[in-house]
């Protein structure tokens, strides 16, 4: 009998990605095959996020579209955080969906589906263990913890992900090795709170002693870039901020957590900082490191935010330069403290003040794309694969995190994915640059 075939859907994060590649291993080690399509596999597994409104919809939608797209007779499965956070009124909602399955029973779907016999316990941190499949890309993630201590107000994922669990050094080095000997070059460091890493088994700190180990222990074995996603900002300080600028694998890329600039309204969100502090911190690592490059997210409407603070995060973007930055609508989440706080902007003006501080931002991003080609700047690309289209390899330098920033185009060259290769910029296309090839570095 044909072993029976599964497809995943993922929504949501990098962190619910590297999830999916957990399942994915744990239903190859329990007997089932990739399918090729949706329409093909025997269980269709939507992992959901359920972060804000938004991401909820588009979970709702992915599951009710597989349920049509999906072959008679197979099953359809709904786990992630949406699964975990609103499970029983979902499955109520949506009969299509055979199961229902939230955190504890990801590492074990196949004993739910197929009856296969039960591989090791479940749970949260099982699944954080198990083994996973190397990806075709030359990049991966690496989720290091799980949860997060914090109580921004704003936010409901402690409520379901729970407080922070930090896996073991040793733990995260051994995936990262496999990885890295399976042909992965970059590491992507995740967690929901990645600087906090190690605090909650008393070690603080525990982040620098984990990039020195990566560092020496998997550079010689081909790891080549070390990347940092989710910092609290209170966090972003020596040893850390040193120990990044100084280790040759891991990137200058910073990723900021900063959600706004106003310091009452982030006082109000329960967060540290302001914009002040924040541009210090920016302008003092650009001064050690000019190459060093910045990402962050912002909230815009948070309830009570004035014009005055509106005003203050445009002019902290015009003043900190960020080259890259994302701006989200706030989202009323149940059982957080903000959604039943008074004073929320309608949503019209929530719509001009996205587009204000896109209009502020997106030049800022732009320019400093044009500047690196004005500049004749020689880049450093990992080539991640090639455009179907063109035929060109398309990678990525230090400044591009995967799947949220711009690429590099390399004209005329078909290279392999993983292969490192030195070229100049010659154009910007809106976000992404494109490159002329010049060696073939590694
Ligand atoms: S630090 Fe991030 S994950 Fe943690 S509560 Fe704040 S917003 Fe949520």
């Amino acid at each position: 009998m044909a072993a029976p075939t599964f497809w995943i859907e993922t929504l949501g994060c990098p962190k619910n990605a590297v999830d999916s590649d957990k399942v994915r291993a744990s239903l190859v080690a329990d007997g089932l095959v990739a399918a090729a399509a949706p329409d093909s596999a025997d269980v269709v597994v939507v992992n959901t996020c359920a972060f804000v409104e938004a991401a909820r919809q588009e979970s709702v939608e992915t599951i009710l579209a597989l349920a049509d797209a999906r072959r008679k007779g197979s099953k359809l499965v709904v786990t992630g955080c949406l699964a975990e956070r609103e499970g029983t009124e979902l499955a109520a909602a949506i009969p299509e969906a055979d199961a229902v399955i939230g955190f504890g029973g990801e590492g074990a779907l196949a004993d739910v589906l197929l009856d296969a016999p039960r591989r090791k316990p479940t749970g949260v941190r099982d699944l954080l263990e198990l083994p996973r499949a190397i990806p075709s890309a030359p990049w991966a993630y690496l989720k290091v913890a799980e949860g997060c201590d914090r109580a921004c107000t704003f936010c409901a994922i402690p409520s379901f992900r729970g407080t922070q669990r930090s896996r073991t050094p040793d733990a995260i080095v051994d995936e990262a090795r496999q990885l890295v000997d399976g042909g992965v070059a970059e590491l992507v460091l995740v967690a929901q709170d990645l600087a906090w890493y190690g605090h909650d088994v008393r070690e603080t700190g525990a982040l620098v002693p984990l990039l020195r180990r990566l560092d020496a222990e998997l550079a010689p074995s081909g790891l080549r870039r070390i990347r940092l996603l989710y910092l609290y900002p209170s966090e972003v300080r020596d040893p850390l901020v040193s120990t990044m600028l100084e280790l040759p694998t891991v990137v200058p890329y910073f990723d900021l957590s900063l959600q706004h600039a106003d310091r009452a309204l982030l006082a109000r969100m329960k967060r540290w900082g302001s914009g002040e502090r924040f541009v210090s911190m920016i302008d003092g690592i650009r001064d050690q490191e000019p190459e060093a490059v910045f990402r962050s997210s912002f909230i815009v409407g948070f309830p009570g935010e004035t014009e005055a603070e509106h005003d203050a995060l445009v002019a902290f973007l015009a003043e900190a330069r960020l080259d890259w930055a994302g701006f989200f609508p706030f989202s009323r989440e149940a059982g957080t403290p903000a959604a039943t706080m008074d004073g929320a902007a309608p949503a019209e003006l929530v719509g001009e003040w996205l587009r204000e501080c896109d209009e502020v931002q997106t030049p800022i991003t732009e320019g400093a794309r044009d500047a690196l080609v004005r500049a004749g700047v020689e880049l450093e690309v990992l080539v991640d694969g090639v455009d179907d289209d063109t035929g060109d390899a398309v990678g990525r330098t230090h400044r591009e995190a995967p799947e949220i920033d711009g690429v590099v185009r390399l004209e005329g060259a078909a290279s392999r994915p993983g292969v490192v290769v030195r070229a100049k910029a010659t154009d910007a296309l809106g976000v992404d640059l494109v490159a002329n090839p010049i060696e073939v570095v590694a």
